[in-house]
């Protein structure tokens, strides 16, 4: 099949030989949405920059529809890149600001004049066309940002935190209209972020970083139930790691010995052998919290097989929602979320009780 867009063991050392980004393989498809998650310095926006020719490539293959482009400059790609800062000409208007792509490629004016009105026009900006960047908002400055972009036709479109400089209202608004328009367009969109919720919201894959590698790459949705290494359990969502030793494998779980007793979870995409240091993901969602005049045996057989004692220190209803603030026997701190109507009475602050979960809602992950 061929791929929009493949990283085959890129890697890039800088002159001061600072590895920025180690091994780096993805395969991407015409019209997906991919992010770059990770921390800051984790090599999200190197890779970028690599993809848009801004940056040279020290190892490995960069293909675009199948074709080497490794040495290619950026303007021979058929990419364009929108950055945080959005890089608008202040002294040109909105319209001379989404001109000024297809004037250097000599595009014939009249033509060029037609596709920035088509863009002006899908992006909303056909009233302020005439006005400087300066004098408009944020939110506004964003969109001028993606119609200079999309104006080149670029095949793909890689942004760099486009939506860091706005506000947390505006960010959700604007994070719509982008998927709306990725998805009205067909175009492959690979965007950096280190904001979680952005990644999740927008992307058809997440690919998560960390110190330069590619730890995973899911669909946001495996992200929080199958992680596939300790970064990602403690990086993604909110997960308890109970840590043990397996002492059987076999059928689709996994048996592991704990200080909280024996406990049965899924193994993650990797071999799992009797004897291995292991943990065990609990993600939060997973919990079911009960109380300890409850018998043990009816909450196995009604909330999961996997059983271990808490305290429960703190209840507090918001709306529609139980806070629960617990401790696990080894004194480790706890808090979850539940629906009011799955907690009603039956949980007081300061009494014992049990945490109860399905092994195939948890995640074995071998050290
Ligand atoms: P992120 O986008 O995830 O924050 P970067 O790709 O910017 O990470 O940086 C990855 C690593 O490369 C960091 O250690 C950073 O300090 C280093 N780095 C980035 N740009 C340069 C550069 N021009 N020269 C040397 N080191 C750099």
């Amino acid at each position: 099949m061929a791929y929009d867009l493949q990283l085959s063991h890129i890697g890039k050392v800088y002159d001061n030989g600072t590895p920025a980004v180690i091994d780096f393989n993805l395969d991407v498809e015409k019209g997906e949405f991919i992010a770059f998650l990770g921390p800051s310095g984790c090599g999200k926006s190197t890779t970028l920059r690599m993809i848009a020719g801004f940056e040279s490539i020290s190892s490995g293959d960069l293909l675009i529809a199948g074709r080497r482009v490794n040495d290619l400059p950026p303007e021979k790609r058929p990419t364009s890149m929108i950055f945080q800062n959005y890089a608008l000409f202040p002294h040109m208007t909105v319209r001379q600001n989404v001109m000024f792509g297809l004037e250097v490629k000599k595009l014939p004016t009249a033509d060029a004049r037609r596709k920035v009105g088509r863009a002006l026009d899908m992006l909303g900006l056909s009233e302020v066309a005439d006005v400087r960047p300066t004098r408009l908002s944020g939110g506004q400055r964003q969109r001028i940002a993606l119609a200079r972009s999309l104006v080149m036709e670029p095949d793909i479109l890689l942004l760099d935190e486009p939506l860091g400089a706005l506000d947390a209202n505006l960010r959700k608004s604007i994070q719509n209209e982008l998927k709306l328009l990725q998805r009205e367009l067909g175009i492959t969109f690979v965007f950096v972020t280190h904001a979680q919720s952005e990644a999740l919201a927008l992307s058809d894959r997440i690919v998560v970083m960390n110190a330069g590698r590619v730890e995973q790459v899911s669909p946001p949705r495996e992200l929080y139930t199958r992680p596939q290494s300790i970064f990602v359990a403690r990086f993604i969502g909110s997960n308890t790691l109970i840590s043990g030793q397996v002492r059987q494998v076999g059928g689709d779980a996994v048996s592991i010995e704990t200080p909280f007793g024996i406990l049965r979870a899924e193994p993650a995409a990797q071999p799992v052998a009797t004897g291995n240091a292991a943990s065990i993901v609990l993600p939060a969602e997973a919990m079911h919290v009960l109380p300890a005049t409850m018998d043990e045996a009816e909450i196995r057989a009604h909330h999961g097989s996997n059983v271990i004692p808490c305290m429960i220190n703190r209840l507090q209803l918001v709306g529609h929602i139980l806070q629960i603030g617990m401790t696990l026997p080894n004194g480790e701190p706890v808090s979850l979320e539940g629906h009011v109507d799955k907690y009603r009475d039956l949980l007081s602050a300061g009494s014992p009780g049990y945490v109860a979960w399905n092994p195939a809602d948890a995640t074995l992950i071998v050290q």
